[in-house]
């Protein structure tokens, strides 16, 4: 594949904020006669290669920080070259320092993605791993991370091979078949075994598009509107969501995140809470835009939770919410339910959730109904390899038309050669995604979307 005499990159590869630890990393040939060269300590051209090794960052003769260096020797480096990660403990400045002079040493300012992009390139990992370590840098809560990280270990990748191969294999029984055409009945047989191979490999296909509607929204989240009335606990509930989980720490080394707080979280399933119009936590929908409008708005919300006040009577405003969002997706939940119980419930859709926001009681039963609604109550199994990233999921879709296609033909009863063409373009299709047979246009794009410093 594609051998490249690759220079030597550098970047900060741990996020710019205020985080105790920075990472300056460094990959390449000359990774470790650069570092070397502004490093006192150990002379690190002669570690040994995975080691920590302690020192002092120079610029000359100015001190710029007290350090930790790695070396990590190729081949078993995340790029598969010559790596040196140098740890400092000093704040953005100094983090900075240390890069501008290792790039004034010798070493090239890493374009986004390119530290993943030459994992790719030299073989670590295939495109669909690659990606997910965008997903992973990407990830909202700690559910999706899990799925990144179960893909950047291979799991979608292993799946698309074997169906792949066994596509292959099937394309080569019709080859043997149209080659040897004293076989009797020929034409028949290969059809038949066609069309038993195309519905199975529609069926595999279908089982992997069933998990995208998981996989999309725990990785793009649920666009969510809290609704109700002054007083009834809204802020209070948005901020027990929002109380969740705070960091995603998984062993993949540089991958330790902060989860973006803008998504409040509700069993690994994150909320995105919108403000079309200011609904992202709204008393007044209606005086700010207008029934029609609102009702427009709360329906195009994927979920709508409605808070009512159970330690009261219902309202004028309560009811005129209710019939609002009656067309959403919606979970009314009666909330301060530690206090007495005043509410009508009897005058309510019976299925109300009850909780208590501030004291963070049974919000598991709006995760379950979440589940409910979003996933058809399904438990989502340990081990299932779920399609999460849109570029996949289109694929699949495609190469799934290709198969109706090639059923089509079959049953039109058209030449085997002709179906051969779409179970070919099917097994093409599917190589896109492990970037077997990815166009280099595509590679480019698709690397030049994550982060600096990955
Ligand atoms: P919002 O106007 O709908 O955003 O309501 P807030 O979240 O600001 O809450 C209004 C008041 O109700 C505050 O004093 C909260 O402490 C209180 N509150 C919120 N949730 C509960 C609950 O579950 N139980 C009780 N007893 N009080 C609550
Ligand atoms: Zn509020």
């Amino acid at each position: 594949m594609l051998t490249q005499e690759f220079d030597t990159i550098a970047a900060i590869s741990t996020p710019l904020g205020e985080g105790a630890i920075s990472i300056v990393r460094l990959s390449g040939n000359d990774a470790v006669k650069i570092a070397a060269s502004v490093f006192k300590g150990k002379n690190l051209a002669e570690v040994s290669s995975h080691t920590i090794n302690y020192g002092h960052v120079y610029d000359h003769e100015t001190l710029i920080d007290e350090v930790m260096a790695s070396v990590m020797l190729a081949p078993k480096t995340f790029t598969r070259e010559d790596i040196v990660e140098i740890n400092t403990h000093g704040g953005i400045a100094v983090t900075q320092e240390i890069l501008q002079v290792l790039l004034r040493h010798g070493a090239r300012l890493a374009e986004p993605g390119e530290f993943t992009k030459r994992a790719f390139l030299n073989g670590r990992m295939d495109l669909a791993q690659a990606e997910s370590v965008m997903d992973l840098i990407r990830a909202k809560t700690d559910k999706a991370a899990n799925i990144a990280v179960k893909q950047l270990n291979g799991s979608l990748s292993t799946l698309i091979n074997n169906i792949r191969q066994e596509i292959l294999e099937a394309l080569a029984q019709v080859e043997v078949n149209i080659d040897y055409p004293e076989y009797d009945d020929v034409e028949t047989m290969t059809t038949q075994m066609l069309v038993e191979k195309t519905a199975h490999f529609q069926k595999l296909l279908e089982n992997l598009l069933a998990t995208a509607k998981r996989g999309k929204i725990l990785r793009e989240g649920l666009k969510t509107a809290i609704i109700g009335r002054p007083n009834v606990g809204k802020s209070s509930l948005l901020n027990q969501l929002l109380r969740e989980e705070k960091a995603i720490v998984t062993d993949i080394a540089g991958t330790t995140r902060d989860v973006i707080t803008e998504f409040a979280n509700i069993g690994g399933v994150p909320l995105e809470l919108i403000d079309t119009a200011g609904i992202r936590e709204t008393e007044d929908i209606v005086e700010k835009i207008g029934v029609e409008r609102s009702v427009k708005a709360l329906n195009e919300a994927d979920l709508v939770l409605l808070v009512l006040d159970a330690s009261s009577t219902l309202t004028d405003k309560d009811r005129e919410l209710l019939q609002l969002s009656e067309e959403s997706n919606r979970i009314i939940l009666l909330n301060k339910t530690d206090l007495p119980e005043q509410i009508e419930i009897d005058h309510l859709p019976s299925d109300f959730i009850r909780i208590s926001a501030l004291k963070n009681e049974n919000l598991d039963a709006v995760e379950e109904k979440i589940n409910a609604i979003f996933f058809s109550g399904e438990i989502e199994a340990q081990d299932a390899t779920v399609l999460s990233n849109a570029r996949h999921i289109s694929l699949v879709e495609s190469a799934l038309s290709a198969l109706t296609d090639a059923n089509e033909s079959l049953s039109a009863g058209l030449p085997v050669d002709l179906v051969q063409v779409d179970v070919t373009r099917c097994w093409q299709i599917l190589g896109e995604i492990t970037g077997e047979a990815a166009p280099d246009e595509l590679i480019t794009q698709l690397f030049s979307q994550f982060c600096l410093g990955k």
